[in-house]
């Protein structure tokens, strides 16, 4: 069972009823940290309208998720973050801890401890690529 949007923490965060540093915030989304970072920038973009997870969007989410995307570079740029050891990435269910879309932005790589990097690599169960995710909405689009 999904939590309701009324129950959800990275709403309330979004409608800042929950108190966490806004380090980006737009009309759609919204960026904050992460509170265990992975290494010395761990950021999490969060669309600000409630999607479960990458598996739940739909193509009508293609622009919002293209959005999240680009954000990546509004956060890379104001922290300076290397784009060659920058890890982003997406939870696959049922391995989302919360169950609001994030995307984790990691950064760099080379300072994450051996467990954080099992926990966001790519073509795993659990964490998948922004381009496995934007592959599979495009193909859902045809
Ligand atoms: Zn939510
Ligand atoms: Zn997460």
């Amino acid at each position: 069972m999904a939590l309701q949007v009324a129950d959800c923490l990275f709403c309330k965060i979004i409608r800042n009823e929950e108190s966490s540093e806004k380090i980006y915030e737009d009309e759609d989304v919204t960026c904050i940290k992460d509170i265990n970072p992975a290494s010395t920038h761990h950021y999490l973009i969060l669309p600000n309208k409630h999607v479960r997870n990458a598996k739940t969007l739909k193509p009508e989410d293609s622009e919002l998720f293209d959005k999240i995307i680009a954000t990546v570079d509004i956060i890379s740029e104001k922290f300076g973050l290397d784009p060659a050891s920058t890890r982003t990435g997406f939870h696959w269910p049922p391995f989302n801890t919360i169950n609001h879309l994030h995307l984790h932005v990691i950064s760099p790589v080379e300072k994450m401890n051996t467990l954080k990097k099992i926990m966001f690599s790519h073509n795993t169960y659990w964490f998948v690529s922004t381009n496995y995710v934007k592959s599979r909405l495009n193909n859902s689009k045809l």
